[in-house]
């Protein structure tokens, strides 16, 4: 066990009745009493008794719910990451607790050997999932943890000597991180996303930019230069006198720590020496962002001590995560693809990458977030010949994309569900072609969760073609 923080902590609560605080009730309810004094569970406004309150509640902790206001003091509150900074509830607990921190920072505090970082606005799980492989592959153990959908509180009480932790980490848990320090972090990326949390793509990129708040010389900070945001962090960073490894698919951005492509191999360099990872037809997963994705998850390796050649092996046989340009069958030459995570713009640009211009059916829509659709309306007409737009957000993008200029020969069709959506794509596909749900839309609309809809798909697609193919 790696816990090393004995400091008391007094009288805590914890804000959210989601896993996370969940999570973090189950942990402090295992320390001894001279480490927590008192501890309470408020679940917000919104949020109702349960069996899980109901048990909690007769093992003797505290639950409140039905309110956001906090009804008495507290040394720290521990705010689930679903709870905006902006809401009435995060101020109640700014205005009764001494401290008041999100779970990373928590589960930090209390067993802060070896974490490594990751954030961005896409790629996070695919990387994690990555760098959790390739530091198993290099023999070390390595446990995913945090936005990813594992509690890293939850983990600590059984963590072994030596584990790493891989925590995925998003902007809401990072914005209120204070002392959390990784020994490596990636930002893979920053695009708009989650505005309406955050009230500002500078606020979010902020909170991004906090993973390397604490970092010193002997720390690696891994950064894409592909976009204006994530390259002015890197700037920073390098301002601060700290290693910097700029990323970049689209050459050596020159620095002294550097992964990129050139002459089609992936290649890392550290000082001098500079190593060719893999070619990047090798690479096992598709498109431009899965590059980018490998070239972060291979430089942290590496730097952890991971060899070359067990690097090289895992991003040559690494198998797409579920909902992400995952092929989910193949029924008369035409291949269907489930990409349902792609909830926002610019991780719809990069799947497209993915496949060949002018053989793709794209399935839009979902839940309509306002998002500008310039750039994805570009991108889906030079890549797509067909466009079935559905749901909430259908409508709005059909006309963004019948909006753009030039004679791209893009068919632009309507549906009302998803299920519309795939029948009206099958009718068109000709053999060679690919049937990509790839939405740039959360999935509120009709799902609960973009894990439903991606479920859903492959479903509807199985039984179309009576469950045969592969
Ligand atoms: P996250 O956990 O950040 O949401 P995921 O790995 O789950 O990231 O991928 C989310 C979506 O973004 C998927 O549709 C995927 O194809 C796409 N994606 C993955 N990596 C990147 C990247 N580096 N840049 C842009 N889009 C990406």
């Amino acid at each position: 066990m790696q816990v090393t923080n004995k400091d008391a902590l007094g009288k805590v609560c914890v804000l959210g009745f989601g896993r996370t605080g969940f999570g973090v009730v189950e942990y402090l309810a295992g320390l001894s009493a001279e480490r927590v004094e008192s501890i309470v569970l408020f679940g917000g406004a919104s949020a109702w008794a349960s069996e899980k309150t109901a048990e909690l509640e007769a093992r003797g902790i505290r639950v409140v719910c039905g309110t956001d206001e906090l009804d008495d003091e507290f040394d720290l509150a521990i705010v689930s990451p679903g709870i905006p900074p902006t809401s009435a509830f995060f101020a109640s607990a700014v205005a009764h607790a001494r401290e008041v921190i999100g779970e990373p920072e928590f589960a930090w505090r209390e067993s802060p050997q070896r974490w490594v970082g990751i954030t961005g606005t896409n790629g996070k799980t695919t990387t994690t999932m990555l760098v959790t492989a390739l530091l198993e592959a290099g023999g070390l153990d390595a446990k995913a943890v945090g936005n990813i959908g594992v509690v890293a509180t939850g983990e600590i009480a059984q963590r072994p000597e030596g584990q790493w932790f891989v925590a995925e980490l998003s902007s809401f848990q990072l914005a209120t991180t204070q002392r959390l320090h990784p020994r490596v972090g990636i930002l893979l990326n920053v695009t708009p996303d989650h505005l309406e949390w955050h009230g500002s793509l500078e606020e979010y990129a902020k909170a991004k930019e906090r993973l390397f708040e604490n970092f010193d010389e002997a720390d690696l900070a891994i950064v894409s230069v592909d976009d204006g945001w994530s390259r002015d962090v890197a700037e920073r960073l390098e301002e601060r006198g700290l290693r910097v490894c700029r990323v970049s698919v689209h050459g050596d951005p020159g620095s002294a720590n550097a992964a990129y492509v050139e002459g089609g191999w992936l290649r890392i360099r550290a000082g001098v020496c500079v190593q060719a990872l893999i070619r990047r037809e090798n690479l096992s997963l598709e498109g431009e962002h899965n590059v980018q994705n490998a070239l972060c998850a291979a430089a942290l390796a590496l730097d952890l001590g991971v060899s070359l050649d067990a690097v090289s092996d895992v991003l040559a046989s690494f198998k797409p995560l579920e909902h992400r340009i995952e092929p989910c069958g193949e029924h008369n030459g035409v291949r269907f693809v489930n990409d349902s995570k792609a909830t926002n713009v610019d991780s719809v640009e990069k799947a497209l990458t993915a496949f060949e211009s002018g053989t793709v059916i794209v399935l839009l829509g979902g839940h309509d977030k306002g998002t500008e659709l310039t750039t994805l309306a570009q991108a889906v007409s030079s890549h797509c010949r067909v466009a079935v737009c559905y749901g909430e957000a259908g409508p709005r993008i059909a006309a963004a994309l019948r909006a753009v200029d030039g004679t791209t020969g893009l068919e632009v069709v309507d549906a009302v569900h998803l299920a519309d959506a795939l029948e009206a794509a099958v009718k068109r596909a000709c053999p060679g072609e690919v049937v990509l749900l790839s939405p740039a839309c959360s999935s509120f609309d009709e799902f609960k969760s973009f894990q439903e809809r991606g479920a859903v798909f492959k479903g509807l697609v199985a039984n179309m073609f009576g469950g045969e193919g592969a």
